[in-house]
């Protein structure tokens, strides 16, 4: 595979998605800092310079895209697994996208599909991990967020990504061999709000009750006095209720 690494640029997400045609499975970016680092719905994931990790990867599935749901779901378990590998312990997941050290954000992962067609799903995976964050850097940042700084020994940067790099196109193999299912244990171990009561966010409109895990195609399902239901798509936000 190939990598393509920048000092600086817009966004790793958007150099991929713009080389699509050129890339093959595995082919990565990395930047030292993004000017427009993206979350999801044009949210902002900032980027400043300092060691952190902002990186995509390029993958394509030979299916068609409704093969793809619950895959920010297995980018999240890769990286939980990955980190804690390092020694790092009190992380979580957050359904859909996010990693959580210690209840704060530690990393943010984004999915975004280049091209799909009946037989072929072309996707850029990007996340961005926090490895040590100055005071003034994370002012900007309107939720709490935390980083490796606590840890007794920092993972080395480019150590983290190699390893990082490997176990993503492991899992994503094994996704498409079999499936979310693969990774339901994982994700269960790790899940911050199983069992709890959440609101999910879908504007205009919310929905409460409590938090039953995941199925087997990476939707939430919430428990509410009319049962179990599976909630899925971008466009909902998970909050403790
Ligand atoms: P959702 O629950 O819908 O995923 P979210 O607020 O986690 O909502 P994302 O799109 O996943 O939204 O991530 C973007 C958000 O993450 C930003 O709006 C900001 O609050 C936060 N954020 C931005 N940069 C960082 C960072 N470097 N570290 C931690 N959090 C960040």
């Amino acid at each position: 595979g190939r990598c393509f690494y920048f000092d600086e640029t817009a966004s790793t997400n958007a150099f991929m998605l713009g080389h699509a045609t050129e890339l093959k499975s595995g082919d990565i970016c990395i930047a030292e800092y993004q000017s427009a680092g993206r979350g999801r719905r044009g949210r902002q994931w900032l980027s400043p310079y300092g060691h952190h990790i902002y990186a995509s990867m390029f993958w394509r599935l030979n299916n068609d895209i409704s093969h793809a749901s619950g895959l920010s779901l297995v980018i999240g378990c890769s990286i939980v697994k990955t980190l804690a590998d390092f020694g790092v312990e009190g992380l979580g997941l957050k359904w859909p996208n996010d990693i959580y050290l210690d209840h704060s954000k530690l990393a943010g992962i984004l999915v975004e599909i280049s091209q799909s067609s009946a037989n072929q799903t072309e996707l850029v995976i990007g996340f961005g991990i926090n490895m040590s964050m100055s005071v003034e850097q994370g002012e900007l940042i309107d939720q709490p967020w935390s980083d490796l700084s606590s840890l007794k020994e920092i993972p080395d940067k480019t150590e983290l990504l190699i390893k990082l790099h490997k176990t993503l196109k492991a899992d994503l193999q094994l996704f498409e061999l079999k499936g979310l299912g693969a990774f339901l244990e994982r994700w269960n171990e790790y899940d911050l709000f199983v069992n709890r009561e959440v609101s999910l966010l879908m504007a205009p409109n919310s929905v409460s009750g409590i938090c039953r895990g995941i199925d087997q195609q990476g939707a939430l399902l919430l428990e509410t006095e009319q049962g179990i239901k599976p909630y899925i798509g971008g466009e909902i936000s998970l909050r403790a209720a």
